[in-house]
C-alpha cells in the first residue's frame, strides 16, 4: 500500500556534497564518511553505491553496522567508532572474531580490550587492524593522553595487531569559538610526537565542521557525516561551501476545515482563533519523528507558500493554518521539510525551533508510515 508521507532522497545531492568535501580536502587526504544510523536517517541501502563511489572508505558507531555494510556487498576499508566492549560478554570473543574475519577495523581504547583482540587474532592465525582513539578532552570514547604511548608500544608488539591509525573526536568544532576544537588538535599531535607510530599509521580528526573550519585537523583523513547529506551545524555556516540537502519530506493534505472565531485546536488547545479561518490536517506526528516540540512554531510549505502550524503535533497529524491559502484544497501536496536550506522548514531551521541539532531531525524522522523514494 502507498504511505502517506513521502521522503526524497537525493543521490545527487549527496554526490555533490562529497565532491564538494573532497574538492576542500584535496587529493592526499582520505574520505571516509560516516554512514551510522543509517545514513544519519537517510537510507544506507539506497546511499550505499554512491557514498562508496565517492569515499576511500566508510566509519559506522557500532560493529553490527560494520556487518552490515558487508552484508550489502561493501567490500572497501570500515571502521568501527565502538569495539570489544559493546558486546556482552558471552559473545565477546565470537563477535570480535566474526568482525576480524570481515576485516572491520576495531577502534581500541584501553589495555584489556587490546590484548583481547590480539589473542582473539592470534588464535584465528591472522593480523587484524586496529584504530587507537585518544580522549583529547571530551571524556567520551578512548584513552588517556597519558597512556597513549604504553598502548602504542603494546599494539606494535602485537602479534595478532596491526596498528593503522590513531585518531581523536572534537567535542566543540561547530561552536563559535574554535580554541577549543585547536586545543584538542594540539594534544592530540603533541601524544602522536611522544608515541612510537609509523608513517603508514592514518592519523584523523575532523567531522564535518572541522573539516570546514579548521584545515590543520585534516591530517591523514577525515571523517564527515552530517555535510555529506548536506546539512551545516553551526552559526556563520552562511559563509561555508554550499552544501545541498539530501532529505525532502512531503505529505498531502487530507482534510480542510472552516474555523468560528474563538475556537481552539489541537491537544491541550493551545491555539485560539481570534478570527475566523480554514485548517487543514496533515497526516504527519511524532510517531514519525516530527517533533512535539514543534508545536506552534514550525512551518510547512504548501504551493510555495509558508503555512503556520498550529496547536501541538500529535501523534500521526499535525494542524496547519490555510486563511491565508483559500485555494488549499485535500490532496494538495505539503512539504513537510526542505531541501532548500534557505526556507523556514529547512532541516537547520526546524532544528533550531525545536531547540535541537540537525542530526536529530534527520535520524528520527524514521517510521513505517514513510516511504522513502530515491532520486
Ligand atoms: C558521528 C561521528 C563523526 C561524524 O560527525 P559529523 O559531525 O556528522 O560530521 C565523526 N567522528 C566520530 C567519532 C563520530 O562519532
Amino acid at each position: 500500500m502507498d504511505q502517506l508521507i513521502t521522503t526524497t532522497i537525493s543521490e545527487s545531492a549527496v554526490r555533490h556534497n562529497l565532491m564538494l568535501l573532497r574538492e576542500h580536502i584535496g587529493a592526499e587526504v582520505k574520505l571516509y564518511p560516516a554512514v551510522k544510523a543509517d545514513c544519519y536517517g537517510h537510507g544506507l541501502e539506497l546511499l550505499l553505491d554512491v557514498i562508496s563511489e565517492c569515499a576511500d572508505g566508510l566509519c559506522v558507531a557500532a560493529p553490527s553496522e560494520a556487518m552490515r555494510l558487508r552484508r550489502l556487498g561493501y567490500d572497501g576499508p570500515v571502521l568501527a567508532f565502538f569495539s570489544a566492549y559493546s558486546f556482552s560478554e558471552e559473545i565477546r570473543e565470537l563477535s570480535i572474531a566474526e568482525l576480524i574475519s570481515a576485516d572491520i577495523t576495531q577502534t581500541v581504547v584501553d589495555k584489556k580490550e587490546i590484548e583481547l583482540i590480539n589473542s582473539v587474532a592470534v588464535g584465528l592465525g591472522v593480523v587484524a587492524s586496529v584504530h587507537l582513539k585518544v580522549d583529547t578532552g571530551m571524556l567520551r570514547a578512548g584513552a588517556a593522553v597519558a597512556d597513549i604511548p604504553e598502548l602504542v608500544d603494546i599494539i606494535n608488539s602485537s602479534a595478532g595487531l596491526k596498528l593503522m591509525g590513531l585518531y581523536t573526536h572534537f567535542s566543540s568544532a561547530d561552536e563559535e569559538d574554535l580554541s577549543i576544537a585547536e586545543k584538542q588538535l594540539a594534544i592530540f599531535n603533541e601524544a602522536v610526537a611522544k608515541s612510537d607510530v609509523g608513517d603508514d599509521v592514518m592519523l584523523h580528526a575532523a567531522n564535518s565542521a572541522a573539516i570546514m573550519r579548521l584545515r590543520p585537523s585534516h591530517l591523514d583523513m577525515v571523517r564527515p557525516g552530517l555535510a555529506v547529506y548536506g546539512y551545516h551545524t553551526y552559526a556563520g555556516a552562511e559563509t561555508l561551501p554550499p552544501l545541498k540537502p539530501a532529505m525532502r519530506v512531503t505529505a498531502p493534505l487530507i482534510q480542510v476545515k472552516d474555523v468560528e472565531a474563538g475556537s481552539s485546536c489541537g491537544y491541550g488547545l493551545t491555539y485560539t482563533f481570534e478570527k475566523g479561518g480554514r485548517v487543514g490536517r496533515v497526516p504527519i506526528g511524532y510517531g514519525d519523528g516530527y517533533p512535539r516540540s514543534l508545536s506552534n512554531k514550525a512551518t510547512v510549505r504548501i504551493n510555495g507558500k509558508d503555512i503556520a502550524l498550529r496547536g501541538r503535533v500529535s501523534m500521526d497529524q499535525i494542524i496547519v493554518d490555510l486563511t491565508e491559502l483559500p485555494d488549499a484544497t485535500v490532496g494538495d501536496e505539503v512539504e513537510i521539510i526542505s531541501d532548500d536550506s534557505a526556507a523556514l522548514n529547512s532541516v537547520e531551521n526546524l532544528a533550531r525551533l525545536a531547540g535541537t541539532i540537525p542530526y536529530e531531525i534527520t535520524c528520527g524522522l524514521r517510521s513505517d508510515r514513510i516511504e522513502k523514494v530515491f532520486v
